[in-house]
């Protein structure tokens, strides 16, 4: 019931989709911050930290071993993540996991490492030990200090067992960055999906959307009807918001690469906008004109997408 509830209280929080990252490093303001601590289920607890241009969202895991969190904003935005902690009981961050390299998830490393251990697939590493130079930043990102740096890392698949629950961080396939983990928590029936996935009336994106497919449809087997999926910056979501979206990318990707192997520019194929069959999905709004999802989808298909974001 309780969980119910909080779900209630946040459904009226509907965020736009958005490019990789629609605004830079540097430019949230934390002074006009609003914190948010919601119960999500069992010991799993959802930081919601509000700034005028966006919402971040820390997923804790709390028990008498300490806190296991599941990203973190950039660094400037710790104190208001800090205090939410010491409020739920002042335990120490045992662990911090990263879904992505994106510097909005992985803003906690410098901060809680090398004290908590930091866990993230493997190409996160890679990509916080390097000066990184993506499409969608104005300025090269990096190289993060040392301990800012992820201690374990994986290819695959790893399990952390920590304050009783079993903790899975899966890498399906690149999509929104070439290092996404997909964290389950197995008893609490709570998955953290991070930026591959918006809920219903988003259009989350990426460098491969064929993985992002790939990789939600893994989820939606593995995932139940009372599964909390919790998203990198929308609101609550489930496995029947999951269960229409997965037809309608997969549709747009076979849609997208028929125009353009029967000859049709990227532009043509981009006015065109999204197909109609994504009504449902947008009611009661209408279908907008995304061209930032058609173009990652046309990337895609036509194999010219960087991998370098
Ligand atoms: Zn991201
Ligand atoms: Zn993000």
């Amino acid at each position: 019931m309780k969980t119910i509830l909080c779900l209630a209280g946040v459904l009226a929080l509907l965020f736009v989709c958005r490019p990789l990252s629609a605004f830079q490093l540097g430019e949230a303001d934390f002074t006009k911050a609003e914190t948010k601590v919601i119960p999500v289920r069992g010991n799993i607890t959802l930081i919601q930290i509000h700034v005028p241009q966006d919402v971040f969202h820390i997923a804790v895991l709390s028990g008498p071993e300490g806190y296991l969190l599941v990203d973190h904003p950039e660094a400037a935005g710790n104190p208001l993540v800090q205090k939410a902690l010491d409020d739920m009981g002042k335990r120490p961050v045992k662990f911090l996991l990263n879904t992505h390299w994106h510097y909005d998830h992985v803003g906690g490393n410098e901060i809680y490492g090398p004290d908590a251990i930091i866990v993230a697939q493997e190409n996160v590493r890679k990509r916080l030990m390097t000066k990184q130079t993506p499409a969608w930043s104005p300025t090269p990102i990096g190289p993060y200090p040392e301990r800012a740096w992820p201690r374990i890392t994986f290819r695959d698949s790893l399990t952390i067992h920590f304050d009783g629950e079993d903790i899975e961080m899966d890498h399906y396939a690149n999509g929104h960055t070439d290092g996404d983990s997909v964290v389950y928590f197995a008893k609490a029936n709570v998955v953290d999906v991070g930026d591959i996935f918006d809920s219903k009336g988003g259009l989350a994106g990426g460098v491969d959307m064929e993985g992002i497919a790939r990789s939600l449809s893994a989820i939606l087997e593995r995932i139940n009807d009372q599964t909390i999926i919790i998203t990198g910056h929308s609101r609550f979501s489930n496995r029947g918001e999951l269960a229409m979206f997965v037809p309608l990318l997969e549709q747009t990707i076979a849609h997208v690469r028929q125009e353009s192997s029967a000859g049709k520019s990227e532009k043509e194929i981009l006015d065109e906008g999204l197909p109609e069959a994504w009504k449902p999905w947008f009611a009661p709004g209408a279908v907008p004109v995304d061209r930032d999802f058609m173009h990652q989808i046309y990337a895609t298909v036509t194999h010219t997408s960087n991998l370098n974001q």
